[in-house]
């Protein structure tokens, strides 16, 4: 299968995490990109690098004053007297419809959803190419190739239009998905990452021209907290066109799969042409966040699963932390997903 990546996407280098009060050190680190990279490589994955498609199809996604921001908050951060190495939040609107502020601090807390997404230095750069490792690999199926894997890091799926959090700056399923759009096509976008996909469900809310499906550990009790409920269904034209399955913590591969039936079977109702996965591999079973119990063997049969909709597919990179078996459980969707 044909792989996508940029060495640029290793300049994000995440210190800062907040969770239960404590500070510890931020899990998206740039070594899941070695463990990913292996994991691909196993699955007999042929690694290409992006082209620069430029700042349009990321601005088909996210608004002007959130790319100008990304662009420009790290240096501006530096000017503040006594400022961290990274941006971080620490005041939020109540709303979004809030007034849109000209202090830097100010604009963090506009733009950031959570600690868990400070921004350095080398935070661009990388977000920029993981974007652009996925409107490649949206740009293979529109050349007719049937399946990519896009090694998009840092992740996406919690980025809105206009907001970081949850470790994600650019929604890069999003972006593929817009990509696919503009050419004519009518992707569908399955979320399997344990956390809900709520930046991806935000984007394309109002809309039905994208259906947006995401299975996760129930967010009565899990990040995102806000998001994810079955009760969110899309509105206005988007009504019907999102489908959350939230999952009871420790669900494990017999009950995950079926549920997964049931969003492979909407993706087929709503005639997609094309699907965008998001594939998050932190429903495992020993993923350092321990919300679904997922087995290696259980992501050989997702991706078997997957592979049996026969549409051209792209498969995002979105969590999945440092555990001994990130890498296998990478190889292993992937080996299901074209052993099907
Ligand atoms: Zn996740």
């Amino acid at each position: 299968m044909k792989a996508i990546f940029d060495e640029r996407q290793w300049a994000h280098d995440p210190k800062h995490f907040m969770a239960n009060g404590v500070v510890l050190p931020n899990p998206e680190q740039p070594e899941r990109i070695e463990r990913l990279h292996a994991g691909a490589l196993a699955a007999g994955c042929t690694f290409e690098t992006p082209k620069d498609a430029g700042l349009g199809p990321i601005a088909a996604v996210h608004s002007p004053e959130y790319l100008t921001f990304l662009q420009t908050i790290h240096k501006r951060w530096q000017f503040i007297d006594g400022a961290g190495q990274e941006v971080i939040p620490n005041i939020h609107p109540s709303n979004r419809t809030d007034s849109y502020p000209k202090s830097a601090v100010g604009q963090a807390g506009f733009h950031q959803a959570d600690s868990a997404c400070p921004i350095a230095a080398g935070t661009w750069e990388s977000a920029y190419w993981s974007a652009q490792s996925a409107i490649t690999g949206a740009d293979a199926l529109i050349d007719g190739t049937r399946s990519a894997y896009v090694l998009s890091r840092p992740p996406g799926h919690h980025a809105f239009g206009d907001q970081a959090g949850g470790f994600c700056f650019l929604n890069n399923a999003a972006i593929a998905a817009q990509r696919l759009v503009d050419h004519g096509l009518t992707p569908a976008i399955l979320d399997v990452d344990v956390h809900h996909g709520n930046g991806t469900q935000g984007i394309f809310y109002h809309r039905d021209d994208v259906l947006t499906v995401s299975t996760h550990a129930d967010p009565e009790r899990f990040y995102p907290f806000f998001w994810g409920h079955g009760h969110e269904r899309g509105a206005g034209a988007g009504l019907g066109y999102n489908l959350n399955l939230p999952l009871p913590r420790g669900t494990n591969d017999a009950d995950f799969l079926t549920t997964l039936d049931t969003a492979l079977s909407r993706v087929r109702a709503f005639g997609a042409d094309v699907v965008v996965i998001a594939l998050g591999l932190d429903a495992y079973i020993d993923d350092p966040f321990k919300g679904l119990a997922v087995t290696t063997e259980g992501f050989a049969r997702i991706g078997a699963a997957v592979a049996r909709l026969n549409l051209p597919t792209v498969l995002v990179q979105e969590g999945g932390y440092l555990c001994d078996e990130l890498g296998y459980n990478l190889t292993s969707v992937l080996n299901g997903f074209q052993g099907a």
